[in-house]
């Protein structure tokens, strides 16, 4: 076998450079809250691959059950016949619905064919052809999603021409409104609604506009939990003018954000919900969930693909819904995020560490910080930073490699100056401290 070093040479040399990668080496093993290099390095991970591993690496319930299910039957082609774990996952996601109205399931494979899935649909169902995105949201890789993603120029630089027919408004949030931090939540919601009644009237007839597609916590544009009013300002729009609201948890759910589902916390409902990541631990699963009225309505054949459904990673799905709910997981997410905030707030509170930093935000084990900047897009015009705040440039990269250096795997997020933090749900209050106080001495040194 080839030594490590050949190994990365070959990723050198063969991996496309439209790949980009926050640490070097080799994974090559996972256990809850660590991972391993193929040097026998070990990190802490509060990344979960992207929000993905949010029971931990190796679950030993997920793991046994996609094993178990490899003896049995790996491929089930769901156009041929249902397999088995298929309408098991039915079985115990149905109870975990928002709202009950939700009850028509589509699976697929990565969240990027979940939106693809559910732009298609809103356009057949409604007859109507343009959507309605957020400035700041993510959706995906491939061209539908791609137009509808609006979080960073790098994703569709040089590849259009996109799916036509999208149109965007400012998410809630006070860069996206040119508003000081100290803007209330209710006039950036109140900014973010009239800008969607101004889209409506001069760009986008009701009449020709199909769907909505939110992100109820921005993820990649910078984690920011939408307000609750903006949700329902959303939901009253679209029952006015019978638009679909496309609701994209495929970062925010699965008890990321706190809840199995973040949107339940507004009680708004959806009319297509999109799901991926935590559902299946790391196996390659997602879901459009919508209702069976609307769904009643596809051609038989419409909606389908080679390994959509995939019988393994279903069965890893359902011990991901069995340990969510005998495990607690969500009580443990809520006494984490307490540990989270709490330590993010005495950085924020201190006084050589506050002028650095702009906000400390999130929901559940979805959370942030947000460092100052001088350097961000539209710096010059941008009354987000306060005058006299002080300013490292590149600060939110610098601290997350130092968090790498000192042995734990954390991501940036959005064009803005934004470190965030996905550890497992289940992680432990030990590992939780050790990660706060890495991040602790990283800040300061960044700083210093
Ligand atoms: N929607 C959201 C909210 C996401 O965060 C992502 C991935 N970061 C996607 C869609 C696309 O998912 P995938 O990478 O599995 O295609």
């Amino acid at each position: 076998a080839s030594s490590a070093a050949a190994l990365n040479e070959i990723g050198k040399q063969h991996v496309t450079n439209g790949l980009g990668r926050i640490s070097e080496g080799i994974l090559s093993k996972g256990s809850g809250s660590y991972v391993e290099y193929l040097d026998g390095k070990k990190m802490l991970d509060f990344t979960c691959g992207i929000g993905v591993t949010n029971l931990g690496h190796c679950h030993p319930r997920v793991s046994k059950a996609a094993a178990d299910q490899c003896m049995n039957l790996v491929h089930g082609q769901c156009s041929i016949a249902f397999n088995e774990p298929y309408l098991r996952l039915i079985e115990r996601l149905l109870p975990a619905m928002p709202h009950p109205s939700l009850d028509s399931f589509f699976f697929w494979n990565s969240g990027t064919e979940a939106v693809e899935g559910a732009l298609k649909m809103a356009r057949v169902l409604t007859g109507r052809q343009n959507i309605i995105a957020m400035q700041g949201g993510y959706h995906g890789r491939t061209y539908g999603s791609m137009a509808v993603t609006k979080s960073k120029t790098i994703y569709s630089d040089g590849a259009a021409p996109l799916m036509p027919g999208v149109f965007s408004i400012p998410f809630p949030y006070w860069h996206q409104h040119g508003l000081p931090t100290s803007a209330p939540t209710s006039v950036l919601t109140e900014q973010s609604l009239y800008q969607l009644h101004l889209l409506l009237s001069q760009q986008t007839s009701p009449n020709d506009t199909a769907a909505i597609i939110v992100e109820p916590v921005l993820g990649e544009g910078g984690y920011i939990p939408a307000p609750k009013e903006f949700l329902e300002g959303l939901r009253a729009v679209c029952d006015q003018h019978g638009i679909l609201l496309i609701i994209d948890e495929v970062q925010c759910g699965f008890g990321r954000a706190g809840s199995w589902f973040f949107i339940e916390q507004s009680g708004v409902k959806p009319d297509i919900l999109l799901m991926a990541k935590g559902l299946a631990n790391g196996f390659p699963l997602s879901g459009i969930v919508s209702r069976k009225e609307l769904t009643d309505k596809l051609i038989p054949g419409s909606m389908g693909g080679t390994y959509a459904g995939n019988a393994v990673a279903c069965a890893a799905a359902c011990a991901v819904a069995d340990a969510f709910r005998e495990e607690d997981i969500l009580s443990n997410v809520q006494a984490r995020s307490k540990q989270l905030f709490a330590a993010l707030h005495t950085l924020k509170d201190d006084q050589t560490l506050s002028p650095y930093i702009l906000d400390v935000r999130g929901s559940g084990l979805m959370v942030a910080m947000e460092f100052a900047s001088s350097e961000g897009p539209g710096a010059a015009f941008d009354p987000a930073t306060p005058k006299g705040l002080s300013v490292k440039k590149g600060m939110a990269s610098r601290v997350a490699k130092k968090c790498i250096e000192k042995g734990m795997l954390l991501l940036t997020t959005s064009v803005y100056e934004v470190v965030r933090f996905i550890p497992p749900l289940n992680v432990s209050e030990a590992d939780m401290k050790k990660g706060c106080d890495i991040f602790a001495e990283s800040v300061r040194e960044v700083v210093r």
